[in-house]
């Protein structure tokens, strides 16, 4: 059986690509490098929604932390219908109860994700500002959790996008791309889901 040719079946059209939705105050200058990165890397149209606010319930007064699990909630719920992925974009500190804290969380084989810019931040670590650094961090991790959504789990070749982070370090040891494998599966995934 030869391999299909990587089609693009997508047209430039919100319903048919990913929507980066700022929950609460981002700077419009990431999402739009986000967005252009998530098209270059994904090969999809990346649009960028409407800023909308944190969802109040979702704020653990305990742990001055935000449930990673109720944005996710309420973005399946409340989020635009439309695009084939949505990836919520926060400035707030994220959790899931039994992690002091996570980048981000996805839904696998779903169709939601969110991710946290407060710790991908050079200054949340007390070092000079460093833009080029924060937006590869932001870049990666949103690639990552874009690729749980798709299907993908977590890779051992420590240089592709879909090993997990559960430090910064992590985060800064992998490229802002899928391996191989990885790259293949998405895009088998994507054809699967474009059938
Ligand atoms: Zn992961
Ligand atoms: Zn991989």
């Amino acid at each position: 059986m030869t391999a299909r040719p990587y089609i693009i079946k997508l047209k430039n059209t919100p319903s048919n690509g990913i929507n980066l939705l700022p929950i609460g105050p981002v700077d419009h200058d990431i999402l739009r490098h986000l967005s252009e990165s998530i098209t270059e890397h994904c090969n999809m149209p990346c649009s960028i929604g409407q800023e909308t606010e944190i969802p109040e319930h979702t704020l653990n007064q305990t742990r001055k932390q935000y449930d990673s699990k109720l944005i996710l909630k309420h973005l399946m719920m409340h989020g635009p219908p439309e695009p084939l992925r949505l990836i919520g974009v926060t400035g707030v500190d994220l959790f899931v109860p039994i992690l002091k804290y996570v980048f981000g969380i996805a839904q696998i084989k779903g169709r939601c994700a969110v991710i946290s810019l407060k710790r991908l931040s050079p200054r949340f670590y007390d070092l000079p500002p460093d833009d080029a650094l924060f937006k590869t961090r932001v870049e990666k991790t949103a690639l990552h959790e874009l690729g749980h959504t798709f299907g993908l789990t977590h890779c051992r070749d420590l240089h592709c996008v879909m090993t997990s982070s559960t430090k910064i370090s992590d985060t800064d040891g992998k490229h802002s791309a899928f391996c191989i494998t990885c790259f293949e599966l998405l895009k088998w995934y994507r054809e699967k889901l474009m059938d």
